[in-house]
């Protein structure tokens, strides 16, 4: 199947995608993880992206269908993927159209206060990429508690150390929502026309929220 998480920065995509993408036999692809990796290593397309990810900025869109179309090119994503954090643009969004026809587009709903707690509160693996969170957010009818390593900035999985992410200040973010509205939010109509497109309201930790967006794939499928 193919399925795309659309979102603001913190809404989650990436949690909930790396563990329904296992369920449904199907890579999680996070182009924000792609392009990381490429800086780390330090490769000609790494360095270009470099400049825009300080910022918050969006990488400009060939950048992206390259890596894009290359990770595509894998044998895994024959039977379909989870993008997270990617198409961002419209451009982006016609070019993956010209590849590959999304099935059903999960759009993550969460207020901008809740967003900033939670990505200030985000501690991700250096090594293997793992997210966890340190805040436990309360109010009406949202619960998340934290997802909290068994030992204090270690990763459970790798035993990694867990980093926040230098994009991760407040204001990095509150920029980064900004670019999200202008730029990421016209998917959200352009999806609609297309009769693809879902909305799931985050209320819950990621074991509440990972069986109500199985449901809402499940239910398209038939
Ligand atoms: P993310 O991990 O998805 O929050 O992405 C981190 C950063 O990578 C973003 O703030 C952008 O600078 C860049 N980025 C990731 N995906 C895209 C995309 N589809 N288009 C443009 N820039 C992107």
């Amino acid at each position: 199947m193919n399925i795309v998480f659309l979102g603001p920065p913190g809404s989650g995509k990436g949690t909930y995608a790396s563990r329904i993408a296992p369920q449904l036999g199907i890579p999680h692809i996070s182009t924000g993880d792609l392009l990381r990796e490429a800086v780390a290593k330090k490769t000609p397309l790494g360095k270009k992206a470099e400049s825009y990810m300080k910022k918050g900025a969006l990488v400009p869109d060939d950048i992206i269908m390259q890596i894009v179309k290359e990770r595509l090119g894998k044998k895994d994503a024959r039977p379909g993927f989870i993008f997270d954090g990617f198409p961002r643009t419209i451009e982006q969004a016609d070019s993956l159209e010209r590849i590959r026809r999304v099935e059903i587009v999960i759009n993550l709903k969460i207020p901008d206060f809740v967003i900033i707690q939670k990505i200030l509160a985000r501690r991700t693996c250096e090594k293997c990429g793992e997210i966890y969170n340190i805040a436990h957010i309360k109010f009406g009818k949202v619960n998340m508690p934290p997802v909290s390593p068994k030992k204090l900035g270690i990763c459970d999985k790798c035993g990694g150390k867990l980093v926040s992410r230098s994009d991760e200040t407040e204001q990095i973010i509150k920029d980064r929502l900004d670019v999200y509205r202008k730029q990421t939010q016209p998917l959200i109509d352009y999806y609609t026309k297309k009769k693809l497109l879902r909305n799931v309201d985050v209320i819950g930790s990621p074991e509440v929220m990972v069986p109500i967006i199985m449901a809402e794939i499940k239910k398209s499928k038939k």
